[in-house]
């Protein structure tokens, strides 16, 4: 079936109205009609060829809901009419140890929503930037929250697993002081995340713009990074940072923050490398440093559950399609609270 999507031809041009194809729903598979999808940092990184191996044309977006509207005969446990996401999995190879841990984000297999092989048209897969999308149904998640919250719940899909995951993974709660650097889209998730865990939060902003805004989010304290002072309070006192930031950086400046055998996870993508860590820094109190990619697919539905439970949303500003391109420049600038959410309506 042909649908309208938004997408580039090229790397050095703006998305722009395209048609596309989706497949016929299989056995196992359910169409979902988008109501609305997130705009990530990394859709702009792929859509403008930032990372190797963009296919074009490229349809982005990943953090992606809306209403089952067809089910295969074998789908059992989605009905027409029932509000879902997919996030940044349409596919994985279903065999391997970490498919069967339920880690498919870790699968050699995976397939991701936009810009992976797949045996449909045209080749790659073609992301939520578009009006209806096709998905087994092993990689589709339950919404239980209150329709009316269904936009500000699109960005859960993959800036709340991206930040829910690690946080869980290093044991982020009560009793610990956990940083989180870069207060964009992931970053607030991450704010919101880790206070509803019940950790101390210190956001760490370079824009002074955001220093009252964040605490709003539930950060205890705020600390803006290009102020040397600030930082020098917080010396080797955190038990765990969370690292969003989509640009190259001195990852150093918050290595001395960290107490001994405390690690820093990163989670941003930038295209270009960072300029450090020194070494001295890690090996003198046994620090890490660590990733971590999204998260597979049950804890992506026991994050939405654990969201849906503390009625956490993503705050967004919603935008039309024809907006898209603005909302990069926009979200370059670093000027959005917190995440763009594109209205599929209005494709
Ligand atoms: P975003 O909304 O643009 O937020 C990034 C934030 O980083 C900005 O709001 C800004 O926060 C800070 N920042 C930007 N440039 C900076 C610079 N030069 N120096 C210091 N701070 C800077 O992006 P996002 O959607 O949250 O994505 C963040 C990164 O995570 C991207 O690289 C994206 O590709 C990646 N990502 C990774 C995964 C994964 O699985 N690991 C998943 C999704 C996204 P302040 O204004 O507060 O300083
Ligand atoms: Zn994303």
């Amino acid at each position: 079936m042909l649908v309208q999507a938004y997408g580039a031809h090229a790397g050095d041009k703006p998305l722009e109205p395209l048609e596309i194809q989706r497949r016929t729903p299989g056995a196992h598979d359910v169409q979902i009609d988008i109501a609305y999808c997130g705009i990530c940092h990394s859709d702009l990184h792929q859509v403008r060829a930032e990372w190797a191996g963009t296919q074009f044309p490229c349809v982005p977006g990943h953090e992606i809901v809306g209403r089952v509207s067809v089910v295969g005969a074998h789908v059992s446990g989605f009905t027409v009419g029932d509000l879902v996401g997919i996030g940044c999995i349409v596919d994985s190879c279903k065999h391997c140890d970490d498919c069967g841990a339920g880690l498919e984000n870790y699968c050699d297999g995976m397939v991701g929503t936009y810009n992976f092989p797949t045996p449909d048209a045209p080749g790659w897969t073609l992301g939520g930037y578009s009006q209806k999308i096709v998905v087994h149904e092993r990689y589709v998640l339950r919404i239980r929250h209150p329709e009316e919250q269904l936009a500000a719940v699109a960005p859960l899909l993959c800036a709340g697993i991206t930040t829910y995951s690690p946080l869980r993974h290093w044991n982020v709660g009560p009793g610990k002081k956990v940083g989180v650097v870069g207060i964009g889209g992931l970053g607030h998730m991450g704010v919101k995340l880790a206070h509803a865990m019940g950790a101390h939060v210190v956001a760490f902003t370079t824009s002074e713009s955001k220093r009252e805004a964040a605490k709003a989010l539930g950060a205890n304290e705020v600390v803006v990074s290009r102020n040397a002072n600030e930082m020098a309070a917080h010396t080797k006192s955190f038990d765990f940072i969370l690292n969003t930031v989509a640009a190259p950086h001195d990852l150093d400046a918050f290595f001395v923050l960290l107490k001994r055998d405390a690690t820093m996870a990163l989670v941003g993508a930038p295209s270009s490398p960072h300029p450090s860590p020194q070494v001295f820094n890690l090996i003198m109190k046994r620090r890490s440093l660590a990733g971590s990619m999204i998260g597979g697919i049950p804890e992506t539905q026991e994050m939405l559950d654990f969201c849906a439970e503390h009625n956490i949303v993503a705050d967004i500003e919603l935008i039309r399609a024809d907006e898209i391109n603005d909302a990069y420049e926009r979200m370059l600038k670093g000027d959005v609270k917190y995440r763009f959410v594109m209205d599929a309506s209005t494709l």
